[in-house]
């Protein structure tokens, strides 16, 4: 038995980039006491069906579209479908490598380079926020002054070091 769902007004059920989820009727067989238990604690078959699927095979299947177009990456899985070009899909978080803090939507990764050019994988929190072009701009920019700064201050020291002995030698 099917029952009218029509009219109750809950929305339709969407994945992460918002495009509905398509939904089909299937039959099962189950033992009858355990269908009276779900009929007496008033348990939604369908949701529970959909829910234990996905807990069964957490991390191969999206929760929210239910497709297995998944990446596991350092960070965490995510799934391509649910994804857009302005926001990445995680549904399970990794724990960063280096912190072991765990890589949310505000603490995403970042690394650096070891001495023989290996990459740290890290998070925003030990690594801090990658540059942005700007920043990048700007700390390049500065360094150059730095750099400068620093050699102008050497010429100078050079040049009192050479009065100092001159002076001392008189
Ligand atoms: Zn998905
Ligand atoms: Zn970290």
């Amino acid at each position: 038995m099917v029952k009218n769902t029509k009219g109750v007004g809950r929305p339709p059920e969407t994945d992460a980039a918002g495009k509905p989820v398509d939904k089909t009727q299937i039959t099962l067989l189950v033992p009858t006491f355990l269908l009276g238990f779900l009929r007496k604690n008033k348990i939604n078959r369908s949701q529970l069906f959909t829910r234990v699927i996905t807990m069964l095979y957490l991390g191969e299947i999206c929760p929210k579209c239910y497709g297995d177009d998944i990446n596991k990456t350092y960070i965490g899985t995510m799934c391509r479908k649910c994804s857009t070009d302005a926001r990445t899909f995680f549904f399970i978080w990794n724990d960063c490598p280096s912190c072991n803090k765990q890589y949310a939507r505000n603490n995403m990764g970042n690394y650096q380079w070891d001495d023989n050019n290996n990459p740290i994988y890290g998070c925003y929190s030990c690594m801090g926020e990658p540059e942005t072009d700007q920043e990048k701009k700007e700390r390049l920019e500065q360094e150059a002054k730095d750099k400068i700064e620093a050699q102008e201050r050497e010429e100078q020291d050079k040049i009192l070091l050479a009065n100092l002995e001159k002076e001392a030698k008189k």
